[in-house]
């Protein structure tokens, strides 16, 4: 078992570097100062013993750890990401230990009565008894995804120094701005080389995801006629009324606050608007592709239709996908599902698996070609003042990982 104070030691010195991407920045990475993160862990994985160890320059990190079998045992990979979101402070994080955790409320700010109680987040009897990291109230914590990060790190550290489990090659890779949805899109696949991995950027322990949402934006535009309103008998054109028509007309209950599971659905993210001319910014949510193709196609005879009743052109509609579930890439390669649901019930962890309402770098991966499951990191609250991290759960993380080389290169034998 890995030791528990190596684990804390590590994480804090990771959560204590500032990482926040911007997604108004095009660069990658999209903030300098993730270098400071990215650079640490090169220089920590080659003092480790990793081998190949490589940094490009868009701050991806890579390493391996070679094989100590003599039998063929499939690459695989392990991945999580540096960067925190720009959503909350990142800047002067400054952790908080709670050892023995009595069920009872957390202070995390006397002076700002800013308190993380069980009564809110009831998660947190769960972890009754054990050592607790939060935040001070003013930041975010940065367990997503710098548990993951300390996670993968330990597991390959342990696998070093016990030469004994067997496993195959190894691959690990740290990436940026994974919070602005763009920690995939500079990862050299190719490069890497596994046959499958690994994101370690779930939430509570027991988490295993193979399924996200299927996602588009669209932004529907729609034009009026602006005239002085007091000559404006059958001559404006609102275009916020035509708007409202648009709005009114989408499925009301299909929306983020009435669905749950695998429920899809339309989410009005933004109007803006005047006479002449009224956007509004939706996201488009579905597991199911099907479904996921047929949201779009409404909200386009929509348009249409609105267009006809009007008998004007008054509202375009533009559609871009942004990411696919990864489930038809996983699907075919379930084995890898397999191992990672036996790793767990081998470190005594039970297997929590569901869909994800949302993305994850690894489905972005699974379509690059590079199928690639999440596992939990063992935080929860991500993105404010209320993120924790229990240290147990990032233990057994270790030991799912551990497990999971160690099955691996017992089902290829
Ligand atoms: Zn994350």
């Amino acid at each position: 078992m890995t030791n528990k104070q190596q684990i804390i030691d590590r994480f804090l010195s990771y959560v204590k570097i500032d990482t926040q991407s911007d997604e108004t920045s095009e660069s990658t990475p999209s903030t300098e100062k993730q270098w400071d993160l990215a650079n640490k862990l090169k220089a920590e994985l080659e003092t480790m013993g990793m081998q190949e160890v490589s940094i490009d320059e868009h701050a991806y990190v890579m390493a391996s750890l070679p094989s100590n079998v003599a039998h063929d045992v499939p690459v695989i990979g392990f991945v999580a990401h540096f960067d925190t979101t720009p959503d909350f402070s990142g800047t002067n994080v400054n952790p908080q230990i709670i050892e023995n955790y009595d069920g009872k409320d957390i202070i995390l700010n006397k002076e700002k009565n800013i308190v993380l109680s069980p009564e809110y987040f009831d998660d947190l009897l769960q972890y009754e008894g054990q050592t607790i990291i939060t935040t001070d109230g003013t930041t975010l914590l940065g367990a997503d995804d710098k548990a993951g990060i300390t996670e993968i790190m330990e597991a390959m550290k342990y696998l070093i120094e016990h030469p004994e489990i067997p496993h195959g090659k190894i691959r690990v890779c740290f990436t940026p701005d994974e919070e602005i949805g763009r920690g995939a899109h500079k990862f050299d696949v190719e490069k890497f080389g596994a046959e499958w991995a690994y994101t370690m950027d779930g939430s509570q322990v027991g988490e295993l995801e193979f399924e996200n949402f299927n996602a588009a934006g669209a932004v529907v535009k729609v034009s009026g006629k602006s005239v002085h309103p007091g000559y404006a008998k059958d001559k404006m054109i609102n275009s916020m009324y035509i708007a409202m028509d648009f709005i009114n007309s989408l499925p009301r209950l299909e929306t983020p606050e009435h669905t749950e599971d695998r429920q899809g659905f339309f989410h009005l993210n933004a109007i803006e608007g005047d006479v002449e001319e009224t956007t509004l910014h939706y996201i488009i949510r579905d597991h199911d592709r099907e479904h996921f193709e047929a949201r779009k196609e409404m909200i386009k005879d929509l348009a249409a239709e609105i267009c006809s009743q009007y008998e004007r052109d008054c509202v375009t509609v533009e559609v871009k996908d942004q990411y696919y579930n990864m489930r038809e890439k996983v699907e075919p390669v379930m084995h890898i599902v397999d191992f990672a649901e036996a790793a767990m019930k081998k470190a005594d962890v039970t297997p929590i698996i569901k869909p994800i309402r949302g993305g994850t770098d690894g489905a972005q991966l699974s379509f690059k070609g590079l199928p690639c499951p999440n596992i939990f990191a063992g935080g929860h609250n991500f993105h404010g003042k209320y993120e924790y991290v229990p240290v147990e759960s990032m233990q057994k993380a270790v030991e799912v990982i551990v497990q999971i080389a160690e099955l691996t290169a017992e089902k290829y034998k």
